[in-house]
């Protein structure tokens, strides 16, 4: 949010989360409070966190105008993101009428002034992709093939991974490292994992929390499989607070966690390079655009 920066200087980055966030989906749980989203960055920060990526799209308030404000005050970066979620996450009037229009305002979204979005996010449905996710995958592919910009998708309780990866990848022709899968960790299935990983995109885990502490606890064995099987360059992991309640001034354990509890459950027994490369490495090379202007 404050201008390109070379990929070395990102440091340890917090891959996906949410500093302000509001959907019908999630009434009186809106992040709107620029105060307390300064709290979580400063407490992430002194445990030496430097970078977050941002995965509130367009349309779901992800206040664009304060985040530069917001990284010049907590000295972490904010890589912020254009795109749209899943049709629930808005008003239920029309959204359709944006179909037609939506490559050119996510290219708007990447390429405007003062402030531009870092990354496209996009969402699929549970176990399948629905018109409206082909409608924004697709769109999400002509903006990326205009711009660089990378695709980060939110996976529906994980699922659809390779369906996602045949449209973006197969039908629109987005190079698979251009892609970072979300929540895996959601459906922590091998096999899909593998393919994933083989197919060449990043995979995005998240932290621990109460939504999904149903599969919390795969969260090192599936980092350990993966790494094993030889796509340790491709993991990334991010705490995605979605609500005030998952911040670490609430119930936690929010953004300051992946470096207090994760990072050094990883580097203790999958081994600091692999925790290198999950939080500063992979990140560097995820998030990294050669712009161009369309
Ligand atoms: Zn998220």
């Amino acid at each position: 949010m404050l201008g390109d920066i070379p990929p070395e200087e990102l440091g340890a980055c917090d891959a996906h989360d949410h500093l302000f966030l509001r959907s019908p989906a999630l009434p009186g749980q809106e992040l709107d409070d620029t105060e307390a989203a300064l709290a979580e960055l400063r407490a992430f920060a002194a445990l030496g966190g430097r970078a977050v990526a941002q995965w509130t799209p367009w349309g779901m308030g992800p206040c664009l105008d304060r985040l530069p404000g917001l990284s010049r005050r907590s000295g972490v970066h904010i890589i912020a993101a254009t795109g749209m979620h899943q049709a629930k996450h808005y008003a239920p009037d029309g959204l359709e009428r944006h179909y037609g229009a939506l490559a050119g305002l996510f290219v708007r979204e990447l390429t405007g002034a003062p402030v531009k979005a870092g990354m496209i996010k996009v969402a699929g449905a549970f176990h399948r992709l629905d018109d409206h996710a082909r409608h924004v995958m697709a769109a999400a592919a002509e903006a990326h093939h205009a711009t660089g910009a990378p695709i980060g998708v939110h996976l529906e309780a994980g699922t659809a991974a390779l369906d996602v990866l045949d449209l973006l990848c197969g039908t629109h022709g987005v190079a698979p490292h251009r892609v970072i899968l979300g929540h895996l960790n959601r459906f922590p299935d091998d096999g899909i994992h593998r393919q994933a990983a083989a197919a060449g995109a990043f995979l995005a885990f998240d932290g621990p929390s109460r939504a999904h502490h149903g599969t919390d606890w795969r969260l090192l064995s599936r980092l350990a499989a993966l790494a094993d099987a030889g796509h340790a360059h491709q993991l990334l992991l991010g705490a995605d607070t979605v609500t005030p309640a998952a911040r670490s001034a609430a119930d936690g354990p929010g953004m300051p966690f992946l470096l207090s509890g994760l990072r050094p459950r990883i580097e203790r027994e999958l081994g600091s390079g692999l925790a290198t490369a999950v939080f500063t490495e992979n990140p560097a090379r995820a998030f990294a655009t050669r712009w161009r202007r369309p």
